[in-house]
């Protein structure tokens, strides 16, 4: 028997691989599954070369568990290894690639998921298992089986086997923190969440439950009940051994009607011409768990220059972007890799749901070496590329799709301008906005429209019921407006006029256009009322501050509205968005509010005659709330002034 120490650096890798993924220890069992995959492709490969010929029976992985004895084994009947091999791949390998883990990570406590990127993925049964056990036996004709044990991953015993079928045969004798994975459901949800795709059919068999049940064992419970003989390390090997003969009898009982955990053929997989929208809708189903559907999807699919297949889902989402969550799935070769590698996935791509494969990918490197790679550029912007065409794609030739969807997808849209200026680039001439019939326009569809009445102005809505006083008279005025009742319109309106040098977006509250005006009044009566005016509202509010305008406004029913400069409400907005709240706006240069009082109407045509009624105060108050409260809410004070002084009103009226 051959013996030896594993690595001189192993006791120390243990504490640290333990701790650091601690939170994604379940991995492990994608690092199992996934050599074993590896080990039916390489026989794969060695038939489609003629040096291998294709066995009857098909290619499988077997995970069995033995809650009882504490146990989780990985079976598949793929190349095998020979001692030197086991040599090579095992010992030595393995171990100094935990040398070069140790060396990067040392000082970097936090990273996730690191096993996987450094070839250490056999090494990872060591997180949950005191003990693991290798039995395999090589596709060479005159390959002789091979017994490795290892204990704690410092000493390991090597010997002839006495496995007669080829292939491996991995037991983890687990330790105390991990017995969970023993556990049939625990140990398929981990089966799930990494291996739900990966090519090879992976079956599980609990080895504790009878044997009449429909579950159709493969392995008998015999094979694992040595684990509490364990203490010795005579009783150990030889125990173990005469498990390994039972665990091989056993095997030759095939199943009747196995069912595959997984798909071995994920639809990304697939020639898009191939695939049917029912599937589209069921892998969206099966893979996110969202039972919504989807509004419409991308089909990647690309060979050159780098291979890369994927799906990406338009999910249906509230319209605020801050409550968009979306997963893109990362796998290499099927094999799940993590969700949202921000690395790899350009972020606002986030936003949907999806899956995409990319075996190119260099995934045995950490993740700060992926930022810095050229490669994972071209992959990022390649899958950019691919959405915008798509949306591109539809407004071209589906444009009443794209209109239909539109209110869905704009959020990610203009997230996708704003965060990535190719993406931007792209789409800046298919963004489309609703206009005050409801109907979509492009922004040169709005500016060409209204070439004559508002020039390089757009005006906007950002509440339909706040700003409804402005709406009517835009419409009787015959002019447009678009909607942008979203957050991100905000940021979006600034990124809009960076990129249109002349265009200018005004909110539809922020000045009266010139439209509205009828016959204007000379230079001189527009200074006398002012004057007048703005002198009998400063007693009547008692303020210092109000800001007073006159128009002779052709609609005569209108008495007085209030305007809030486009500048002023963006600054308050960020102070507000900054929590900047407890500040005074006149430190920026006033409120920026002014009172429009038509002189067309009767009431303020009385006002300018009595300066000094009996309700000329009554009127003045009534007059400027009636305009705030076209704009927006009242404060309390001011509502429940408002309240009384309309009572009191009502009250002349029944004199
Ligand atoms: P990697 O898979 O990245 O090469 P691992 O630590 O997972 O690193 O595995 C090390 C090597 O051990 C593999 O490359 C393979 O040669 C060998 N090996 C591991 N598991 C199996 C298996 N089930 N069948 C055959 N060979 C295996
Ligand atoms: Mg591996």
């Amino acid at each position: 028997m051959k013996k030896g120490n594993l690595s001189i650096n192993s006791e120390n890798i243990f504490p640290v691989i333990k701790k650091w993924l601690y939170s994604d220890h379940d991995i492990f069992v994608r690092e199992m599954i996934s050599n074993g995959c590896d080990a039916v492709t390489k026989l794969k490969k060695l038939s489609l070369m003629g040096e291998f010929e294709e066995p009857d029976e098909p290619y499988r992985i077997d995970v069995v568990a033995s809650p009882e004895n504490k146990t989780l084994q990985f079976i598949d009947n793929g190349i095998g290894m020979t001692e030197e091999e086991v040599e090579k791949y095992i010992n030595q390998i393995a171990f100094s690639g935990a040398e070069a883990f140790l060396q990067e990570y040392k000082d970097k406590a936090t990273e996730e998921q690191i096993i996987g990127h450094f070839g250490l993925g056999f090494y990872s049964a060591f997180m949950v298992a005191d003990q693991v056990t290798i039995e395999t036996l090589s596709y060479k004709p005159d390959a002789k089986p091979v017994y490795w044990e290892c204990k704690d991953g410092t000493e390991f015993s090597m010997k002839e086997g006495i496995k007669t079928d080829r292939g491996t045969v991995i037991t983890l004798y687990l330790n105390e923190d991990s017995y969970e994975f023993s556990n049939e459901y625990r140990i398929k949800e981990v089966i799930e969440k990494y291996c739900s795709f990966m090519p090879v059919e992976i079956y599980f068999t609990n080895a504790d439950a009878p044997a009449e049940e429909p579950k159709n064992e493969t392995v008998d419970s015999t094979v694992v009940e040595d684990t509490e003989k364990t203490e010795t390390e005579e009783a150990d090997s030889e125990n173990t051994s005469e498990a390994q003969d039972e665990a091989a009898e056993d095997k030759k009982e095939e199943p009747k009607k196995p069912k595959p955990l997984n798909d071995t053929t994920p639809l990304w997989s697939k020639h898009p011409n191939d695939c049917t929208d029912e599937e589209y809708k069921d892998f969206y189903r099966k893979v996110f768990h969202d039972y919504k559907e989807p509004l419409f999807w991308i089909h990647l699919n690309m060979d050159y220059p780098f291979n890369l297949k994927g799906i990406l889902y338009f999910p249906k989402i509230n319209t605020q972007y801050d409550n968009l969550e979306g997963t893109i799935k990362l796998y290499n070769n099927q094999v799940f890799v993590a969700d949202n590698i921000k690395e790899v996935i350009p972020e606002f791509l986030m936003l949907l749901k999806g899956a995409i494969d990319c075996p190119d990918l260099p995934l045995n490197v950490s993740r700060s070496a992926l930022q810095n790679d050229g490669f994972v550029k071209k992959l990022s912007d390649y899958i950019t590329k691919k959405v915008a065409d798509k949306l591109s794609g539809m407004y071209k030739v589906h444009r009443e799709d794209y209109e239909k969807y539109w209110d869905d997808i704009n959020p990610f849209i203009k997230f996708g301008c704003l965060k990535d200026e190719k993406f931007l680039e792209k789409m800046k001439d298919y963004c489309i906005y609703k206009n005050l019939e409801g109907k979509y326009l492009t922004l040169p569809d709005y500016l060409e429209a209204g070439k004559e009445k508002y020039e390089n102005k757009v005006f906007y809505v950002t509440d339909e019921v706040a700003q409804s006083q402005y709406i009517n008279m835009f419409k009787e005025e015959g002019m447009d407006a678009l909607i942008m009742t979203q957050t991100i319109d905000s940021p979006f309106i600034t990124l809009l006029e960076q990129k249109n040098e002349n265009v200018h977006f005004m909110r539809i509250d922020a000045d009266l256009s010139e439209n509205f005006v009828g016959e204007a009044l000379s230079e001189d009566t527009v200074k006398d009322y002012t004057d007048k005016l703005t002198e009998t509202f400063k007693k009547a509010l008692n303020t210092e501050t109000i800001t007073i305008k006159v128009e002779a406004l052709k609609n005569e029913a209108i008495s007085s509205m209030l305007t809030l400069s486009e500048e002023s409400r963006r600054m308050q907005e960020m102070m507000k968005m900054y929590g900047m709240t407890g500040m005074d706006p006149s430190m920026f240069g006033g409120s920026g509010e002014t009172l429009v009082l038509n002189a067309n109407n009767t009431l303020v045509k009385y006002l300018l005659e009595h300066p000094d009624a009996e309700y000329t105060d009554t009127l003045c108050c009534q007059l400027y709330d009636l305009a705030v409260l076209a704009n927006r809410p009242l404060s309390a004070e001011a509502m429940t002034k408002f309240v009384a002084r309309s009572n009191e009103i009502l009250s002349i009226l029944t004199k």
